[in-house]
């Protein structure tokens, strides 16, 4: 599974963006990660899955676009998630199934009622997982909050997304 844990310039489409933001998300992936989460809520869990894209490269540095949001069997409750080690297939399958040449540019997961923000937790999952690159997407839908972060040699910082109706326009 590629991972956007370091890219050559070699790897990188040189794409010039029109507006600037980190990253370009299509709306299919913003209701698959709202779909998600809102089923989380109703089982009283929280949810988390990957953010499958790729890196393009301006003038004015690198950013992404994601395309889909994907994601497996979870063990979870109110306050933790974690990958289902045993249903790592059903995120492979889901994987398997996009029909573009992608990276996982990030990961995404809910908090319920608490705000969007990176625990300390977070943190360390996002930095064993993708080091000062990538995404993380926080989502909270009972305060109906969603804020985007991205890493950096500090921990993470808040970014900004711009939402794109088609993906197919993306890739
Ligand atoms: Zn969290």
């Amino acid at each position: 599974m590629p991972r956007i844990t370091k890219h050559t310039v070699r790897d990188v489409a040189e794409r010039k963006r029109m507006v600037p933001a980190d990253i370009f998300i299509s709306e299919d992936a913003i209701s698959d990660m709202l779909g998600h989460a809102e089923k989380g809520l109703a089982e009283n869990a929280e949810v988390m899955g990957l953010l499958a894209g790729s890196v393009h490269r301006d003038d004015d540095g690198s950013y992404v676009t994601v395309s889909k949001a994907v994601t497996s069997g979870l063990l979870s409750d109110e306050v933790s998630v974690k990958f289902d080690h045993s249903d790592m297939i059903t995120l492979f399958d889901a994987l398997d199934e996009l029909d573009f040449d992608y990276v996982i540019v990030g990961w995404y997961h809910s908090h319920l009622g608490i705000g969007c923000f990176m625990s300390e937790t977070d943190e360390r999952t996002h930095a064993s997982a993708f080091g000062e690159l990538g995404f993380a997407i926080v989502i909270d839908p009972i305060k109906e909050e969603m804020k985007i972060f991205k890493g950096s040699a500090g921990g993470t910082k808040e970014a900004s997304m711009v939402v794109i109706e088609d993906h197919t326009q993306m890739a």
